[in-house]
């Protein structure tokens, strides 16, 4: 008998790019993700992340200032009532959300827990 010889060949399916936005359809093997584009990591929207994570440890003020100033700012810790000094600059729009203690990730998932037994 005679093994149908194309079969190992044939893993190929049609697939569609899981890449956000794209949706382009490719053949490529049943475990592959993306196209042939977003093949290459570097064109895959992975800055889309570090947004999130800047946001949320960071504000977005967007201002107009011209020169540098200092401003005060709450920590945006629930509970904290710290404020906390920030030097705006100009065409600078991303600050850090939490005063100097909570600045630390750490610091403050043991804020929130301590908070929590309260
Ligand atoms: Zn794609
Ligand atoms: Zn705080």
């Amino acid at each position: 008998m005679q093994l149908p010889k194309y079969k190992k060949k044939k893993r190929i399916k049609l697939k569609v790019c899981q890449e956000p936005g794209c949706g382009r359809e490719f053949w490529g093997h049943p475990i592959a993700k993306y196209c042939e584009l977003h093949r290459d990591i570097k064109q895959r929207q992975k800055q889309k992340k570090d947004i999130e994570n800047i946001e949320s440890k960071n504000i977005i003020f967007r201002h107009n200032y011209t020169e540098a100033m200092d401003l005060e700012f709450k920590c945006c810790l629930e509970g904290c009532n710290n404020t906390f000094t920030i030097r705006m600059f100009p065409k600078q729009y991303v600050y850090p959300r939490f005063c100097m203690e909570h600045r630390n990730d750490f610091k403050r998932a043991n804020f929130l827990r301590i908070m929590q037994k309260k």
